[in-house]
């Protein structure tokens, strides 16, 4: 494994109550993708069996290629939304989503459907072995919030019929789906809106590419960064180790089914991040004004006062160093 990610596992491993993971049969759905692949290598070292399901769609097999062989980790290319098999579970992360706005729009059928089927899948599946579901959600189910920071209380401002409503009303029936099966079955059921979170592994190319990791590559290779309107929308970015050591320390609370913010509360403007990034590549990159994308949305922040309270988490990691971190992976991997 490569160095970066291997300091920053071994800081996650500091954060989080390993026993609880320990033994433990975990399917990861979406294994392979940005943040399953980094939640598959903490579980690998920590001792959990795992099933690493993914439909290889936008998730890479490189990310858990050297995964491949040891004790415990088995991968299954295979689509979450026709699961069919029976494996004995205890846990399963249900990340499976194309997560990307430009790709998930020329796929809207097959996101709504890993939001929705897959969803159901993986929760019948909880049902037969009364395993606990960590559903990954996202600040997308609340579309354009007019409170912020935004709490878990707000209800959303959601177009279903919008430019991003096959991510956005995908991951609110998702939701709404957990809830059902607890409600209806007891399911132990745990749900993570996560906010932005960039870092090694993250998709930088083509349609599949998010701000962070673009604008790096871009940087990388002496390109103009492309700003999509002014630059003055902004998001919160929560660094890698922040969001995985959120996730798992939500999967391993006993206490209750929850619904949970993971973010960080720090909001950057575009035109901001864009600077940032700039100033820590050599390459001499400018800016390149793109048209704002239909659908986009203005502003992100998360209220994270139950995961304090609930999970004792908050991001650690701010984001020059975190940026600074993937910067220094993506130029390592370019000289690969
Ligand atoms: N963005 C940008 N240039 C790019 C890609 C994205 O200015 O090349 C902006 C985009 O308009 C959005 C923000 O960065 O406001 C975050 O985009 P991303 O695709 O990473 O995720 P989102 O939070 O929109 O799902």
């Amino acid at each position: 494994m490569d160095a970066i990610i291997k300091g920053d596992i071994e800081q996650i491993k500091k954060s989080i109550d390993t026993e609880a993971f320990r033994e433990k049969s975990v399917l990861v759905s979406g294994g392979s993708g940005f943040l399953g692949s980094w939640i598959c290598d903490v579980l690998s070292e920590v001792g959990s069996k795992i099933i690493c399901l993914d439909n290889l769609s936008t998730g890479v097999f490189e990310n858990v290629d050297h995964l491949k062989g040891t004790k415990g980790f088995e991968f299954e290319k295979a689509d979450v939304c026709s699961y069919s098999r029976n494996p004995r579970v205890d846990m399963i992360f249900h990340l499976a989503s194309r997560p990307a706005p430009e790709d998930y729009q020329k796929h809207p059928v097959e996101t709504a459907l890993a939001n929705s089927e897959g969803t159901k899948q993986m929760l019948e599946l909880a049902r037969k072995h009364d395993a606990r579901v960590l559903f990954a959600s996202s600040s997308e189910a609340y579309g354009d919030p007019e409170v912020f920071p935004t709490p878990e209380s707000y209800e959303g401002r959601v177009n279903p019929l919008g430019p991003r409503s096959c991510y956005e009303e995908g991951k609110r029936f998702g939701e709404a789906l957990c809830k059902a099966y607890h409600d209806q079955y007891e399911i132990d059921v745990k749900i993570a809106r996560i906010f932005n979170s960039y870092g090694p592994r993250l998709r930088a190319e083509g349609f599949y590419g998010r701000v962070v990791s673009r604008f790096i590559l871009q940087s990388l290779k002496g390109e103009d960064l492309t700003v999509f309107g002014d630059g003055l929308q902004t998001r919160s970015f929560c660094y890698v180790t922040d969001t995985v050591t959120g996730l798992l320390a939500q999967m391993g609370n006993e206490a209750r089914s929850d619904v949970l913010n993971l973010g960080s509360e720090d909001e950057t403007r575009i035109i901001d991040l864009a600077g940032k990034v700039i100033q820590l590549s050599p390459a001499g990159s400018g800016l390149k004004h793109l048209p704002f994308p239909p659908g986009d949305h203005l502003r992100r922040q998360p209220d994270i006062t139950n995961a304090r309270k609930v999970l004792g988490w908050e991001p650690k990691v701010g984001l020059d160093q975190g940026l600074s971190r993937t910067a220094k992976w993506f130029g390592k991997k370019r000289d690969q």
